[in-house]
């Protein structure tokens, strides 16, 4: 029978350091493999040019390097570029190059498919079948960064994880990403330029706090109340919008960080007067940015972005109120890679 060999990425530096003490080798040689792991985002145990023929076929012998596979790379008139992703076990996510004039984006995936149900979600409708590993999700940042580098002249400057899955849902995943794409010993990025999305897990935001994490959280909130933050995000009817908020000024206590809220104004859903002032009330509590979001209907239709004379009301008043606000365009739509489109289809 074929013994099952371990993913090597699954094994911290010092782990490794051990390994090769039990091996009766020197310890460092687990520090030199270490860098090649991650810095050097080796493929293959060959790739270890300074490590012995002897010692690649000792670790061939016994681990396996699970790294990810770009399937199919699409590019879109833009300059956005998607990625479909190949994981060791054959299933597939996506990931997203953003460019702008100033900066080059990763939009990331934590999950393949989701456990939450938002309505206007594609990815929505793909079963959650696992939780990305911490290698699974730092691989899509090595992949967009080389992309940015080959297609943008530039190494990528920002992270979002506002791919497929509820990254909170997938917490300590998540967190050893993050770890390694800041490490020094991995990508060296500053985690402020990092900013994990969530859908708004009461509990999660509040370890987050407690764990005083250094990159940036935003919330995709959609609505300020209740009745129809529930109707277009079922799991809010188990997370209340006060039990978000009250997370929320535990986090701002804590961190002293501006909270940004994702939202998006639909048609006939959020484009009235009391869902602005809903807003405005609930952002209240702490220092608030608002981005207000282009939507890209997905294919039945059902949810269409609201006309430009709600979302002019929404920065008016959120202006008003001293909130800062933001109209993001959407990019990528002409390849399906825009915020709420990723679900396989390429
Ligand atoms: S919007 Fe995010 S949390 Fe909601 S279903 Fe889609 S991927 Fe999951």
């Amino acid at each position: 029978m074929e013994i099952k060999k371990k993913d090597i990425r699954a094994l911290t530096k010092e782990q490794l350091r051990d390994f090769f003490e039990n091996q009766g080798d020197k310890a460092f040689r687990g520090n030199q493999v270490y860098e090649w792991l991650w810095q050097k985002s080796a493929h293959t145990f060959e790739d270890m040019t300074n490590v012995s023929k002897e010692t690649r076929q000792m670790l061939k012998a016994n681990f396996v390097i699970n790294h990810i596979k770009v399937d199919t790379m699409q590019r879109s008139s833009d300059g956005t570029v998607k990625n479909a992703v190949r994981l060791h076990d054959g299933l597939i996510v996506e990931s997203v190059l953003i460019p702008t004039k100033t900066r080059t984006t990763a939009c990331v995936s934590s999950q393949v498919g989701c456990s939450l149900d938002c309505k206007f979600c594609a990815t929505a409708r793909l079963k959650r079948m696992r939780n990305l590993n911490p290698d699974e999700i730092y691989d899509q940042v090595v992949a967009i960064d080389n992309e940015s580098r080959l297609y943008h002249n530039r190494p990528l400057s920002n992270i979002v994880f506002m791919g497929m899955g509820e990254p909170l849902m997938n917490y300590n995943n998540v967190i050893k990403a993050i770890d390694k794409i800041t490490s020094s010993e991995g990508l060296g990025m500053s985690p402020k330029r990092i900013v994990v999305s969530t859908s708004g897990v009461p509990k999660m935001i509040k370890k987050m706090a407690d764990d005083d994490v250094k990159f940036k959280l935003a919330v995709s909130l959609h609505s300020a109340i209740d009745e129809v933050r529930t109707s277009i995000m079922p799991f809010n009817a188990t997370f209340p919008l006060n039990d978000l908020r009250e997370a929320l000024q535990y986090w701002y206590a804590k961190t002293k960080n501006r909270i940004t809220y994702e939202y998006v104004v639909w048609d006939g859903i959020n484009d009235n007067r009391k869902d602005v002032d809903a807003l405005v009330e609930f952002c209240k509590f702490a220092p608030s940015k608002v981005n207000l979001i282009e939507y890209n209907p997905i294919d039945d239709g059902e949810f269409q972005q609201a006309n430009s004379k709600a979302i002019d009301l929404y920065v008016k008043i959120l202006e008003h109120n001293n909130i800062t606000v933001t109209v993001r365009r959407s990019r990528g739509k002409d390849i399906d890679a825009a915020c709420g489109q990723l679900a396989n289809k390429s």
